[in-house]
């Protein structure tokens, strides 16, 4: 079976949900939004109220997308990457 070149749905969903993504530090919760709705971001995660990351600490570059782990401009990492291993939670939570 051919492979489509672009998967629609994410292009849907890129389309209407927003172009850039903000996680949350702590749960990973991911909240998708567009450049103009920056500033209506909320400061806090609405699952756990963790610290919300929208931009590349090290060149505040937008993240593309829900699963960065390095910013695609800088190489920084963005996000510790343990959020995708076994371990979610932080000890001594
Ligand atoms: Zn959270
Ligand atoms: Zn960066």
């Amino acid at each position: 079976m051919a492979k489509p070149r672009r998967n629609w749905i994410q292009e849907e969903r890129r389309k209407t949900l927003g172009d850039w993504v903000a996680f949350c530090l702590d749960c990973g919760h991911i909240l998708r939004y567009f450049l103009e709705g920056e500033a209506e971001l909320p400061a806090r995660c609405p699952q756990c109220a963790g610290e919300l990351r929208h931009r590349c600490p090290s060149c505040s570059a937008p993240i593309a997308s829900a699963f960065a782990v390095d910013c695609e401009e800088c190489g920084e990492p963005v996000r510790s990457a343990q959020l995708f291993g076994v371990q979610i939670r932080r000890p001594g939570r």
